[in-house]
């Protein structure tokens, strides 16, 4: 057998290693897997999100807790002012008035904003639950299918070796020019080499000269002009 031969023998055994690699990566229990893990780690990246918010949230309620207590303080403040010494006149009277006043809106809306985060919080203690559940119930999910795919792909990676073993015995006698051609012309077109059938390409159906029929009649090495496959005769 000549080199182009049994470069036509080792194809064959290539095309059954990349027959059995798309079945691997094609196999649906994988595709489901892959599909668990993006929701998985959608989940998480949205709890996350969720504990920055509620971390945001407590820093804000800290602040407000602080401005409450200032403002309480300086209530109290003007009160102890007030007990010791009364009011002059009616504008120093008035002054002080409009002081507490202020000091009482602030504290109304400091409240408003603190009731407003405990009801967001709370919100997003629930947000948190329910995206801990599902996650959860993702992570179960693909435990149990990761069990048969491991049996699955356990199988068919014993495939693929035995596949891969023929193509390397099938590889021992072919020269290293060979192989590396066959390995370049993979790139572009698989599998790389073609039959030719009369005076076509089986690789891309285009017809090819006479000149090159007879090249590859001849057994010379000849790459189809169309497809770029190293042609291989078949009478
Ligand atoms: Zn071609």
């Amino acid at each position: 057998m000549n080199q182009l031969n049994l470069l036509w023998d080792y194809q064959t055994a290539d095309i059954e290693v990349e027959n059995i690699s798309k079945e691997i990566k094609r196999s649906p229990n994988r595709q489901q897997l892959v599909k668990y893990r993006d929701s998985l780690l959608s989940l998480q990246k949205n709890l996350a999100r969720i504990e920055d918010e509620v971390l945001a949230m407590q820093d804000r309620l800290e602040a407000l807790s602080d401005a409450v207590k200032m403002t309480e303080n300086q209530i109290q403040g003007i009160q102890e002012k007030l007990q010791a010494k009364e009011p002059e006149n009616t504008e120093e009277t008035e002054r002080y008035i409009a002081d507490v006043k202020r000091l009482i809106n602030n504290l109304n809306d400091y409240e408003a904003e603190i009731k407003r985060i405990r009801t967001d919080s709370n919100e997003r203690e629930k947000m948190q639950r329910d995206v801990k559940l599902r996650a959860a119930r993702t992570k179960k999910e693909f435990d149990k299918l990761k069990e048969v795919y491991d049996a699955e792909f356990q199988q068919m990676n014993e495939r693929l070796n035995a596949a891969k073993a023929v193509a390397d015995e099938r590889a021992k006698p072919l020269s290293q020019a060979y192989l590396d051609k066959y390995q370049t012309i993979k790139r572009h077109s698989f599998p790389p080499l073609a039959k030719m059938i009369g005076s076509q390409c089986t690789g891309c159906n285009m017809s090819l000269p006479s000149g090159v029929v007879k090249d590859v009649q001849s057994g010379k090495e000849v790459e189809c002009e169309t497809c770029g496959r190293l042609l291989v005769y078949s009478e």
